[in-house]
């Protein structure tokens, strides 16, 4: 057992490392659990190169007794509500109150590598902490190697640990991870570590762990680093048990560190992990792909050429087959799915040639790196674009994105998703027990979740045995829903083949139209509506320019090639406007029995919603209107009720994100500069809420909570000590998000200048607009895939329910008669479900008046905003 008197009185010190491949989104995760940590009175680590830097650990000797011994929580520095800075950097408040393990005890005044005794050193700020608790003085040069790869493990001389230049194990504090959200790849570096997947590597590790009083690890890595993970857990007691027989450990250590609490955290682009929907970095690599096939497709359409684009992901698909629906590839070889054909050759080329007889000026095949065949035979790049040479003669080249992939900025996504999880892993860190298992946390249903890690990755590595083993319907059952209907809308938009047309007697006219303002998705949604109709035989009716459109005949039939390249386009391609049904429904049913509409599909945000509640509420008086009809939610705001995401809302975060880089690297250069930053969304506060966790802001103001006197008068506060706590002459810039409904009197202007004023000496503050900008240009991949699914099975809903040849038969019925209210719905994401809510229901989730719903998934999300951004206090339960 335990001494847990020894347990309660430590402070627990939490480590993060992350390994293996890096991915875009992991010093999001390192941030948020330095943070968190901090936040929580936890001492914080970083642990550089990964398993590597773990096993080597530091050149110098910890001092002893600071490994066990108790140390003050640290001192709130804003009142008991707030986290404050404690911790500000590795050598404030809370090193003051117990020397940092890594101050050597021998260093003298002549060693270039002295560090400063700990209570004299000035407070230190961003890279400054890291180096000065670890490498050396805070030389920006030093520290920008350090972090650059200059001082890499390759470089360094290894006598067995004695005479290692490096630190591996850093403390470090609050503003140690400043600036981290934006950064690519992982600032704290990353390997593969060979001898931790031996016993005597990993025995190191352990021993590195105890001596710097360490007892909770967060590794952010793959699979392999995760196995990592939980064979040092497992192996931990056995581990103890030798450290001690050899002497390295005495009999106190052995009895406070008998238990090492470990969770995961998966960084990896290729989303191949199990039992979570998405994974550190996927969408980014999503975004990186998409952007090369979308320059890529240009120049395929002026030679009319063909490309073979070779993507990442080994045993997993996923980044092909949602950059082949989110570009409009013509064909895409996955692992999981292969081509149903042996003579894969002839399928493809058919589907090509199909294409190019219509008129198709590119073809763009896109292969997974681990593609195979049916029979396990790999399918690669050059050997697809010799066949399309050969077989069809286009001039093709071959693109392989490669590392590519893996760089750039972080999605706004991989911004948020890490930070959550994050969080969650502290909590689970500090909850954990000797019983439970070591966990990975994940994202399951739009929710964090933490599952035992052994679990997914025996679950991950049964879709390879799958594969290997040619069941690829097994292998395809272990991947979710949303991947399945992915597939099939792949199928469906890229198909020419007539033979899944319905009997002559069972085809619709559908009308399509687009209401309110324009959003990312709504042209990729439109998309995959026409190639769904002209799969299934049916007729897609374009109608332009809302319902002002409808009502002058503005009508026209879509072909199958005229929106080929709608998924790349932002705004609507067949116009839209605010103007509702209301304004002349009976012109509006008159339109649609002339036109012999049988199904209506609405894309469009709260008019939308609003115009096909007047039109359910108007079938009692025109039969003409007893037709099916959805709503498929698209607005930035993403305010419409029941639905947890629109159409949009991930484009508007993703040029949220981008502006906010851009001024706060303006704001920074500044120095001091605090930059009020407004934002779009109605009186809906998502994109406010989402964009400030995305960004680091320090302050939100949203329409939900409203601003105050009060609250401002805290603000100032806040600000005024924050910037006190700067270093002189490197103070950052910061930003504060305000919705442009959060208050009619304290206007953005009015914020900016009481900032402005009473920062004086401290600080200065400006505004900025972002207005119409945040429409995106070009959709973001999530927004193009989403519109892809939920198109899909609008498309299959309104088959479902009607009727051919309706006006005409509806037309014979007598006003008054009832229409089926199941015919008129939403179809809304609600966790990993899609649902089609019926107007009653999404009408008792509306509040009307304010425009948005009466319940929101992502309320909880402001308070951790203020926490990552320092104003508030703690997150027990995220
Ligand atoms: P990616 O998805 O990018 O490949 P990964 O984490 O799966 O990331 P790996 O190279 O498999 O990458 O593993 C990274 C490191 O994790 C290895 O270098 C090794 O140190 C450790 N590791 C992997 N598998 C094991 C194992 N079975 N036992 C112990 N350690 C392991």
């Amino acid at each position: 057992q335990p001494h847990p008197k020894a347990r309660a009185k430590r402070t627990r010190k939490i480590a993060v490392l992350t390994s293996g491949g890096d991915s875009a989104g992991m010093n999001a995760a390192v941030r948020a659990v330095v943070r968190q940590g901090i936040a929580r009175g936890c001492e914080t680590y970083i642990i550089r190169e990964g398993w590597e830097g773990l096993v080597r650990g530091n050149a110098t000797e910890p001092t002893p007794a600071v490994s066990r011994r108790p140390s003050a929580a640290p001192s709130p520095a804003f009142g008991p509500k707030s986290v404050g800075f404690a911790g500000l950097s590795a050598l404030d408040l809370g090193a003051r109150a117990h020397p940092a393990p890594s101050a050597p005890e021998s260093h003298t005044a002549a060693d270039p590598k002295a560090i400063a005794p700990l209570s004299d050193a000035p407070l230190s700020f961003g890279y400054g902490g890291l180096l000065r608790d670890g490498a050396g003085e805070g030389d920006p040069d030093e520290v920008a190697a350090a972090f650059a790869g200059h001082e890499t493990i390759d470089t360094e001389e290894d006598d067995g640990g004695k005479t290692l230049k490096g630190r591996y194990i850093v403390r470090v504090g609050w503003d140690d991870v400043r600036g981290w959200l934006g950064e690519g790849g992982t600032l704290i570096g990353s390997s593969r570590c060979p001898s931790f997947r031996t016993r005597e590597g990993r025995l190191k590790a352990a021993h590195n762990l105890i001596r710097y009083g360490i007892d909770c690890l967060a590794v952010c890595g793959g699979d392999g680093s995760l196995t990592g993970a939980d064979k040092l857990r497992g192996e931990w007691p056995s581990l103890l048990a030798e450290l001690h027989s050899n002497g390295d450990i005495d009999d106190e250590q052995l009895e406070a560190y008998r238990y090492l609490n470990i969770v995961g955290l998966v960084g990896s682009i290729d989303n191949d992990m199990s039992m979570t929907d998405l994974t550190i970095g996927a969408d980014t690599a999503l975004h990186r792909i998409c952007e090369a096939v979308d320059s890529i497709s240009s120049t395929a359409s002026s030679h009319s050429r063909a490309f073979v684009i070779e993507v990442m992901g080994r045993h997993c698909g996923w980044l092909a087959l949602m950059a082949g629906v989110a570009t409009g590839a013509d064909f895409i070889f996955i692992p999981e799915h292969p081509p149903t054909s042996d003579n894969w050759e002839k399928e493809m080329c058919d589907v090509l040639h199909q294409h190019r007889r219509i008129g198709k000026r590119k073809s763009i095949v896109i292969v997974a790196e681990g593609a195979l065949d049916r029979n396990l035979k790999p399918i690669k790049a050059d050997h697809v674009k010799q066949v399309l040479v050969e077989q069809l003669g286009l001039d093709t080249r071959v693109t392989t994105l490669g590392h590519t992939q893996r760089g750039g900025t972080p999605s706004a996504f991989d911004r948020i998703l890490p930070t959550l999880q994050g969080v969650k892993a502290v909590e689970a860190l500090l909850e954990a027990t000797p019983e439970t298992p070591s966990y990975m946390i994940g994202i399951q249903e739009n929710k964090i979740t933490k599952v035992p890690l052994l679990e997914a990755v025996a679950k991950t590595q049964a879709v390879a045995a799958a594969i290997e083993s040619q069941d690829f319907a097994l292998a395809m059952s272990y991947r979710d829903s949303e991947f399945r209907d992915m597939l099939e809308a792949f199928q469906v938009s890229s198909s020419l083949k007539t033979t899944d047309h319905l009997p002559e007697n069972q085809r619709l006219r559908v009308g399509i139209i687009h209401v309110g303002a324009p959003a990312g998705g709504m042209n990729a949604a439109t998309r995959q509506a026409v190639r769904y109709c002209h799969n299934r035989g049916h007729v897609p009716v374009a109608i332009y320019n809302g319902f002002d459109g409808l009502l002058e005949d503005n009508v026209a039939e879509l072909s199958w090639l005229r929106v080929d390249n709608w998924n790349t386009r932002g705004g609507s391609e067949l116009g839209t406007n605010r103007t509702l049904p209301t304004i002349d429904l009976g012109g509006v049913a008159a339109a649609l029995q002339r036109h012999a509409i049988d199904a209506l599909l609405l894309i469009g945000g709260f008019e939308a919603y609003s115009s096909i509640l007047s039109l359910d509420t108007a079938r009692k008086d025109y039969p003409s209107l007893h037709i099916p009809m959805i709503h498929l939610p698209a607005t930035l705001s993403n305010n419409v009720p029941l639905t947890d995401f629109s159409l949009g809302s991930d484009t508007s975060l993703n040029a949220l994100v981008l502006a906010c880089d851009a001024i706060k690297q303006s704001a920074s250069a500044s120095r001091n500069r605090v930059f009020v930053v407004e934002t779009q969304g109605g009186m809906s506060g998502y994109i406010a809420t989402l964009g400030a966790l995305a960004v680091g802001a320090v302050l939100l103001y949203t329409p939900e909570e409203g601003v105050s006197l009060r609250r401002l008068l805290d603000d100032v506060d806040f600000l005024k000590e924050r910037y006190a706590l700067d270093e002189r002459g490197k103070s950052e810039g910061r930003l504060v998000i305000k919705s442009e409904k959060a208050s009619s009197v304290y206007t953005t202007e009015f914020i900016t200048k009481i900032f402005k004023e009473e920062g004086q000496e401290l600080f200065d503050a400006r505004s900025a607009q972002l207005g119409h900008t945040l429409q995106g240009g070009v959709p973001s991949p999530l927004d193009r895939c989403r519109a892809a699914r939920l198109s899909l099975l609008s498309m299959q809903f309104l088959e479902k329910h009607a009727h051919p040849n309706s006006q005409a038969f509806h037309g014979r019925r007598k006003p008054g008669s009832d229409a089926a209210p199941e015919t008129a719905v939403m179809i809304a994401i609600q966790r990993s479900k899609i649902v089609f809510a019926s107007m009653d229901n999404v009408q008792r989730h509306s509040d009307m008046r304010l425009r948005r719903g009466t319940d929101v998934w992502w309320s909880g999300i402001k308070h951790l905003a203020e926490v990552m951004g320092g104003r508030a206090g703690l997150v027990q339960d995220s």
